[in-house]
């Protein structure tokens, strides 16, 4: 599989539209298009690399750049009192897109705060 065969390959592309928060030239962070919070956006990178599960050592600076900037976006979003992120990988992960992304989602200070994850 290439980027060319996943909805965000296309979003990367510009060839459906996603709502942009930030881009730089390795990542690109957009809203989820179902949100599950008052803020729910995903960090991806530019490079294709389909889970977590198939980076490399040579992947380690791209992927501390996208931990990096979690916490700025999620600040600049609104999430000043915490947030939860997550990186679904493959089947048993319930991965659906197949190109590696973070999810960062939360609610803002002043709403409830997000349900405990069961885990189930
Ligand atoms: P996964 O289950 O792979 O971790 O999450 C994929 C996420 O991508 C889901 O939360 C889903 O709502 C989101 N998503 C799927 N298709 C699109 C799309 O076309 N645009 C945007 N912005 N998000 C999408």
């Amino acid at each position: 599989m290439t980027s060319n065969d996943t909805i965000f390959g296309k979003i990367i592309r510009g060839e459906i539209p996603s709502k942009k928060i930030y881009e730089d030239v390795d990542l690109l962070a957009f809203d989820d298009i179902h949100p599950v919070a008052d803020v729910h956006f995903l960090i991806i990178p530019k490079k294709f690399i389909a889970t977590l599960a198939d980076v490399t050592p040579e992947d380690a600076t791209l992927l501390g750049k996208m931990l990096l900037l979690a916490p700025v976006l999620a600040k600049e979003q609104g999430l000043t009192d915490g947030f939860r992120t997550a990186i679904n990988t493959g089947r048993m992960g319930r991965q659906d897109v197949y190109h590696l992304h973070i999810h960062v989602f939360g609610n803002r200070p002043g709403s409830v705060p997000l349900s405990t994850m069961t885990g189930a």
